[in-house]
């Protein structure tokens, strides 16, 4: 059962509604956001409790909610979230355009390509400062010299910025710099990443790990929000598959899932899930058609010098004509 607070509750109203639910042996789970706290409580239930606690006055509502993930679940709210991401709005009919490098690795190419997906459209840069490698003699991404030339290159061109931490003792840093925080898919179940980016004041970009069920990736965004984000991105980028030719098989099926059971926006990566750039603009515009709230892009403005994912980023002119498929999928789902 959740019992969301009216908006401006002082501490001492959620203190009365604590100290209520342990009157009645309920244990209290609290997740106070920016603009509301919710109250999570734990133990049985029973059929007067809902009326019980609506009659406190800071209690806005109370709702029963059967699934495992509460705050992710659609119970607790019908109609779709709406992130503001400093100033982009992302779900409820508004769509994350996010394209740029894999990682940052030369500061001028960053600036071109930051500079060409502006150009194209794109309402967010991308770009990893932190990068999960398969192998430890792989490039591991710029670091913190890396968040400022991304920062620098979103500032210069008006986009807010997306990068990934990997590292719990890193979230503070990328956080200080970055608009979203993202965690990749191998870290969808860090549970200690995942509360701490929890406690942070910036959204979060959370990627389906590639073998993990719709069930488990709402019950990952569960963890931050429960630590009071609420502002949760959800990004499916392909589960493992059987197909040579692709690195992973997009679920669009994943998307449509997602959407059914939580209010969160959920958009789509083709990039990863491909691992060629030529099948990335028709998995994005699938995405898009499944009804996905945008989707990331890799993209580079010479992919042959990538340090990372070169083969799959699409060059300026390609992602230039996504963009313009892009729109009539949006304008489609949107009559
Ligand atoms: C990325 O977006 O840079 C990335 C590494 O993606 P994923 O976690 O989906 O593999
Ligand atoms: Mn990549």
């Amino acid at each position: 059962m959740l019992i969301v607070l009216k908006s401006g509750t002082e501490q001492a109203g959620i203190d009365h509604v604590v100290d209520r639910l342990d009157q009645l042996g309920l244990k209290a789970h609290i997740s106070q956001g920016q603009f509301r706290t919710i109250i999570g409580a734990m133990g049985e239930e029973n059929e007067t409790l809902p009326d019980l606690l609506t009659t406190i006055d800071c209690v806005e509502r109370v709702v029963p909610v059967m699934k495992p993930y509460k705050m992710a679940s659609r119970d607790l709210q019908k109609e779709n979230s709406i992130i503001d991401v400093s100033g982009v709005k992302v779900g409820g009919g508004n769509y994350a355009l996010i394209a740029g490098p894999c990682a940052i690795e030369i500061e001028e190419d960053c600036h071109a390509t930051a500079k060409a997906v502006k150009a194209a459209g794109a309402n967010m840069l991308r770009g990893g400062a932190f990068k999960p490698r398969t192998s430890p003699y792989s490039f591991q991404g710029m670091g913190e010299e890396g968040l400022k030339i991304l920062r620098a290159c979103g500032d210069e061109n008006g986009l807010p910025i997306v990068t990934e931490v990997m590292d719990p003792r890193n979230v503070e840093l990328v956080a200080k710099y970055a608009d979203v925080v993202q965690v990749g898919a191998r870290n969808m179940q860090n549970f200690v990443l995942l509360s701490e980016v929890g406690k942070i004041r910036k959204p979060v970009l959370l990627k389906r790990g590639s073998a993990n069920t719709v069930k488990e990736w709402l019950m990952s965004a569960e963890y931050i929000l429960s630590e009071g984000n609420h502002d949760v991105i959800l990004c499916e980028r392909g589960s493992t598959g059987f197909e040579p030719e692709l690195r992973y098989n997009l679920d669009v099926g994943a998307i449509v899932a997602a959407k059914r059971n939580t209010h969160l926006p959920v958009i789509v990566d083709p990039s990863h899930a491909a691992g060629h750039r030529d099948f990335v603009i028709d998995l994005a515009l699938a995405g898009l058609a499944a009804g996905a709230d945008g989707f990331m892009v890799e993209v580079h403005n010479c992919p042959e010098r990538a340090k990372c994912d070169g083969p799959q980023a699409l060059t300026d002119v390609l992602f230039a004509q996504l963009m313009d498929m892009a729109k009539k999928i949006i304008a489609a789902r949107q009559c």
